[in-house]
């Protein structure tokens, strides 16, 4: 069926399960259901430093208590290193994707110059037409993309509407590191490619990579799946969501007693317009969710109204 719903969640393991990535989870299982496909888990631990296997655990742990099940085997970005490199490979073997030697220095001087100018675009470009024959012995190089330098990229978002960039402001990417570990952003890319992604909805934070992995889509001649950029949650004076608000990690709602399903139907109604209904129950939820739906304005935590469920 090439029509059939795949949407995933992506969390990296760096610390707990946030409520904000337990809504993103939320979201992505809601809109799977509601349209009969398959919710997909994906480990980003390509990231070694930051990664640990207790994140792992918390996330697995809060996605079952909150009864998020996702299909098919659990997937470890880590795991699949090679195939991010065999696809930098190929876009270098295409002539879309070339080898960087610029030095530390080289670059801090970059960002330097680009500051002082209000540029956006930091790298020059110094490499993009060089021949590799010239880069110092030994040294290893970084892999850019070879990024349009003129016209936009835009991106059809289903909750921010139509997104346009000017290319002249966006970098050639480095799609592998000199040490041959994948970035995040080729990562994701593959990823979501080779597993069949067919709607991406998480952070708005995440909106600016949209474009920046939409050229890398071009540049392979892949389509880029339907994007959703929901907004993120902020605490009830409107200040970015933190500590000072209230717990903010699922495990501490369970510990405080709270059901699953009171957390759920709280979280579902951040941000998504939902009329004077409070309280749904599971199929209710799935009945009535849709994309469109989904505000732009950043939604509200308020604490206080979670103590009444
Ligand atoms: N791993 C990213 C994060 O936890 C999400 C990546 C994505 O959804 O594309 O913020």
């Amino acid at each position: 069926m090439t029509d059939s719903v795949v949407t995933r969640f992506a969390p990296s393991p760096t610390g707990f399960l946030h409520i904000g990535g337990a809504r993103t989870a939320l979201f992505n299982w809601l809109y799977a259901k509601k349209r009969g496909g398959k919710m997909l888990l994906r480990i980003e631990d390509t990231d070694r430093e930051r990664s640990t296997e207790a994140a792992i655990s918390a996330i697995l742990d809060g996605l079952k208590w909150l009864e998020l099940d996702w299909d098919d085997d659990v997937i470890y970005q880590y795991s699949r290193a090679a195939r991010h490199r065999e696809v930098a490979e190929q876009l270098l073997a295409s002539g879309k994707a070339y080898r960087c030697f610029a030095t530390g220095e080289e670059l801090a001087a970059m960002r330097e110059k680009a500051r002082a100018e209000g540029r956006t675009r930091l790298y020059d470009g110094m490499w993009r037409e060089r021949d590799p024959g010239e880069a110092p012995a030994g040294m290893k190089p970084t892999i850019r993309l070879k990024a349009p330098q003129t016209g936009e990229t835009v991106i059809e978002d289903q909750v921010q509407g139509r997104v346009v960039w000017q290319n002249e402001n966006l970098d050639d990417l480095v799609l592998l590191r000199g040490d041959g570990n994948p970035t995040y952003m080729l990562a994701v890319v593959v990823d979501d490619h080779d597993m069949g992604v067919t709607h991406v909805i998480r952070g708005d934070d995440h909106l600016i990579n949209a474009a920046r992995q939409k050229q890398i889509y071009d540049a392979l001649g892949w389509d880029i799946p339907n994007m959703s950029h929901i907004p993120l949650i902020h605490g009830p004076d409107g200040s970015k969501l933190s500590k000072r608000h209230g717990a903010l990690g699922v495990d501490a709602y369970r510990a405080m007693g709270y059901l699953p399903a009171a957390l759920r139907n709280y979280l579902v109604r951040l941000g998504w317009s939902h009329g004077d209904q409070e309280i749904f129950s599971t199929q209710e939820m799935i009945n009535a969710f849709d994309l469109p739906a989904i505000g732009r304005s950043a939604a509200r935590f308020d604490f206080a109204k979670l103590e009444n469920l």
